[in-house]
């Protein structure tokens, strides 16, 4: 029979654990009962990637009720064998974190203070905004009278929480748009 590292790591953890401890004269069995109350008990097992970064380490999601109740770096996969960088082993409070904003917050010019926004709004304000500032700014030709279509008034910063498409797509649009200056934070 073949396993995988991770079945073995399970394996060889549980029998050495069991063996040592009753060896010892302690009683196992109520630490067997917590443990089937640990939060991936039943859970089912899903390989996924860490969307982060281009280094892709693998995933292992575990999902109970069709809900995600635990995430860990994948010990089998061998670019990352289990290990997962800050990004990567915070991919499962992303998911779950109070903090995490789930309305636009708009903060108005020369205020300190953030206004919770609806969708609608704040995309009419993004696409008016960008509108202008194509309308007043966008450079078509260089002093060499080369087009370059080009606009310098807006930047774009990213979140180390967008995925790599995410990243792809907001790129080609801004591109489209003739944006010349982003960065991402993931990079920092
Ligand atoms: S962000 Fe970190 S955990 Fe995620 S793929 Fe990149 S190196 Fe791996």
């Amino acid at each position: 029979m073949r396993f995988s590292r991770r079945q073995f790591l399970k394996m060889a953890g549980a029998g050495a654990l069991c063996l040592t401890l009753s060896q010892l004269g302690v009683d196992v069995s109520e630490a067997l009962a917590y443990a089937k109350t640990l939060k991936i008990e039943g859970a089912k097992e899903v390989q996924t990637i860490c969307p982060f970064c281009s280094v892709c380490c693998q995933v292992i999601a575990y999902v109970r009720d069709g809900k995600l109740v635990s995430t860990e770096g994948d010990p089998d996969f061998p670019v990352n064998e289990g290990a997962l960088c800050a990004k990567g082993a915070a991919l499962y409070s992303m998911y779950t974190n109070d903090h995490r904003l789930t309305k636009p917050l708009y903060r108005a010019p020369h205020s300190d203070k953030w206004e919770e926004k609806s969708w609608d709004w704040t995309l009419d304000q993004i696409a008016r905004r960008v509108k202008d500032a194509r309308d007043k700014d966008m450079i078509l030709k260089n002093g060499a009278g080369q087009t370059v279509n080009r606009l310098e008034s807006i930047f774009m910063m990213g979140t180390s929480h967008a995925s790599n498409e995410e990243c792809a797509v907001m790129h080609q649009a801004l591109r489209g748009l003739g944006v010349v200056h982003m960065d991402h934070q993931a990079r920092v």
